[in-house]
């Protein structure tokens, strides 16, 4: 009789992530997804074409490790043009298998045991779990609530000699706030002589609302040449399950990221690779990304108004939220399961978005969706009786 292996856990309290857990419940109860920010509609044909032909013309290897030149030429132009900072193709930037595994390579190649990783909840749920796993401790700070800004004051209080690393997000996940230009000059300040490293999350980097700009790490001379900026092309060509995405940041510490890249993947997807380099060769096609969210935020919020919940303001991103305090005492999970099993609408609770499960009863909405499922969505969301 042989008996299995019983593991020690590393992560002992994490369980199934909040966008399965409900993407699941949503399926099984056939429910308008507003939960995961990803899009529903499909991507343009011309880049799938470009994908196949690289498919057909025997592309199907792998990648030079770093990702292909053409590809990183692409970004480095990309980046050069709209944010001023010149990253050299060689050195600086390397095309990962998502943007998750950017972050993943960051964070195991910068972070030793027993640093301290400062960041803002409500955050993403892959940040703190990975600094734990090098045996390094996660700090987190809360977004001062309701406007969820940070507090500069508290970062500058809470670093420590073991400080190794501060995690930026923006446009934010999940409150669709954006960090403004005094936000980059305090960051600035409070790492200047210091040798933490920032890691940015900058995904939604082309989805800024008003007409604002982004604020990216890539924009600040000072910030640039201590970050590691983390973005997705699955975001902004609508092709999330392609799992490619880059990183930037200056040679010195990008060798580090590269190794653990090169041991964790070799290289990214190659026919996506080839794929994106030429389609990114045909236009700018990420300068109307922002105005094409902004219209889906707005219908939602239209469509939103004749429901019980009150929307908080976004300024970026995929996502909305919505504050329900003022007519349920229900836990935001208890609020998010009740509209999918009796409504038929999935979203999701913001304290997931908490290591402490801080419940604000507020739900996150996805607007990366069609017009009919914002319709069907909100529809739902209108019938929504307080109690
Ligand atoms: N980034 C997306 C979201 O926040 C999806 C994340 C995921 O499914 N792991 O909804």
């Amino acid at each position: 009789m042989h008996t299995s292996v019983t593991p020690r856990s590393k992560l002992p309290d994490v369980g199934t992530n909040i966008f399965t857990v409900i993407g699941q419940l949503s399926a099984a109860h056939q429910a308008i997804n507003l939960s995961q920010g990803a899009p529903n509609f499909p991507c343009a044909e011309a880049l799938i074409q470009q994908v196949n032909e690289a498919m057909l013309a025997g592309h199907n290897q792998y990648a030079p490790m770093t990702g292909l030149p053409a590809l990183k030429q692409a970004v480095a132009d990309k980046v050069a043009r709209l944010y001023g900072q010149h990253y050299d193709v060689d050195h600086e930037i390397l095309i990962t298998a998502s943007a998750s595994q950017g972050l993943y390579s960051a964070i195991a190649g910068l972070v030793h045991p027993g640093d301290e990783v400062i960041f803002f909840e409500p955050s993403f749920d892959s940040y703190a779990p990975i600094v734990r796993l090098q045996g390094a401790i996660p700090v987190g700070l809360k977004l001062h609530f309701p406007d969820f800004h940070i507090d500069w004051d508290q970062v500058r209080a809470s670093i420590t000699p073991r400080t190794r690393m501060i995690i930026i997000n923006t446009p934010h996940n999940p409150t669709g706030q954006v960090l403004s230009k005094d936000d980059l000059a305090a960051l600035a300040a409070v790492t200047r002589d210091t040798d933490i490293v920032v890691l940015s999350d900058e995904v939604y980097e082309h989805v800024v609302f008003e007409g604002a700009a982004h604020h990216g790490m890539a924009t600040h001379p000072e910030l640039a040449t201590r970050s590691v900026t983390v973005s997705s092309f699955g975001k902004t060509f609508h092709v999330t399950g392609w799992r490619v995405g880059y990183c930037l940041a200056p040679a010195a510490l990008m060798e580090e990221v590269v190794k653990v890249h090169q041991f964790m993947m070799f290289s990214a997807d190659t026919p996506m690779q080839h794929g994106l380099a030429a389609w990114m060769q045909t236009a700018d096609h990420y300068l109307g990304l922002s105005a094409f969210y902004q219209r889906k935020r707005d219908t939602l919020a239209t469509l939103l108004e004749d429901s019980p919940f009150r929307l908080l303001p976004s300024a970026g991103s995929f996502f909305m939220l919505a504050d329900y305090s003022h007519f349920s005492d229900e836990t935001d999970s208890e609020m998010v399961k009740r509209l999918i099993v009796e409504y038929g609408v999935a979203t999701l609770p913001l304290s997931a978005f908490y290591t402490d499960g801080t419940d604000h009863k507020i739900i996150r909405l996805s607007f990366a969706k069609d017009e009919a499922t914002l319709r069907a969505g909100a529809q739902a969301l209108c019938l929504v009786n307080p109690r």
